[in-house]
């Protein structure tokens, strides 16, 4: 597993949950990481602070990784934020807010990371979508809207930069034991039993596990799916997302 020995990656929100597996995962094939994320203190790799609604925050922060990595070629863009509720439970400001994260951070940080994409010879980027991009799950509007957009971005900027031999593909994980389902967990009135039957509700009787999308990222992002570009793989233990 020395897949990605010489490679320089970076992963936002790369400090908990799926983010910290992917960087674990990356850093286990032999590539050098920086994890960009709000609250950096604690990961096991270089750790940026960057606020991905802030483009000023990228650029420093992209500016700092590329400096202590020497080089860019794989961009995991995870960083992300959840709402929950149908159209008439969120104001315009939180749509703006999670549409800010969500979507724009993915744009903000490739538009700082092409420049130095493109004098790569192994570029890749990989997008955190959701099944909730197609699923049609209830009580998800504004967060199943974002991650549509995230989806339709990942095609777009695949077609766009194909040429330049960089290759854009997302992940569309189901659901995932990480820290944001337990605080969701936690809200309820007796989250053991709230998990218990969370995952009797999936397909396979499991959440799925983060190293388990951070495999999906490592192939998007590794010359193994070197003619794979504009696409989504559903990590979803069974719930038939695209
Ligand atoms: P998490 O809350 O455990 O981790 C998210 C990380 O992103 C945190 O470290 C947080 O600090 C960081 N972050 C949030 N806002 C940021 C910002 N503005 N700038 C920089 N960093 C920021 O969540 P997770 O479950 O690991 O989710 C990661 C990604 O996976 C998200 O894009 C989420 O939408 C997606 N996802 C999660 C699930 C799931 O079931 N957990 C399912 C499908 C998709």
């Amino acid at each position: 597993t020395d897949e990605f020995e010489g490679i320089a990656a970076i992963v936002t929100g790369g400090a908990s949950g799926i983010g910290a597996a992917i960087a674990d995962r990356l850093a286990a094939g032999g590539a050098k990481v920086a994890v960009l994320d709000l609250d950096p203190a604690g990961s096991a790799h270089f750790g940026i602070e960057c606020n991905v609604v802030d483009d000023d925050s990228v650029r420093t922060a992209i500016d700092a990784a590329v400096r202590h990595l020497g080089r860019l070629d794989v961009v995991i863009n995870n960083a992300g934020i959840g709402a929950q509720g149908d159209v008439t439970t969120n104001d315009d400001a939180e749509w703006h807010r999670v549409f800010d994260v969500n979507v724009l951070g993915i744009v903000r940080v490739s538009r700082a990371s092409l420049p130095h994409l493109r004098k790569s010879p192994a570029a890749a980027i990989v997008n955190t979508c959701s099944i909730a991009a197609t699923a049609g799950l209830p009580q998800r509007a504004l967060y199943s809207a974002s991650k549509g957009a995230v989806l339709s971005l990942t095609l777009a900027m695949a077609a766009d930069h194909v040429r330049e031999g960089i290759r854009v593909n997302c992940v569309s994980p189901g659901t995932v034991d990480t820290p944001w389902v337990g605080r969701l967990l936690d809200s309820a009135a007796d989250p053991e039993a709230e998990r218990a039957a969370l995952n009797a509700r999936q397909p396979q009787g499991r959440m799925v596990d983060a190293a388990e999308v951070a495999g999906a990222v490592a192939y998007l992002a590794s010359p193994l799916s070197g003619s794979t570009t504009g696409t989504s793989l559903a990590v979803d233990g069974g719930m038939q997302g695209l």
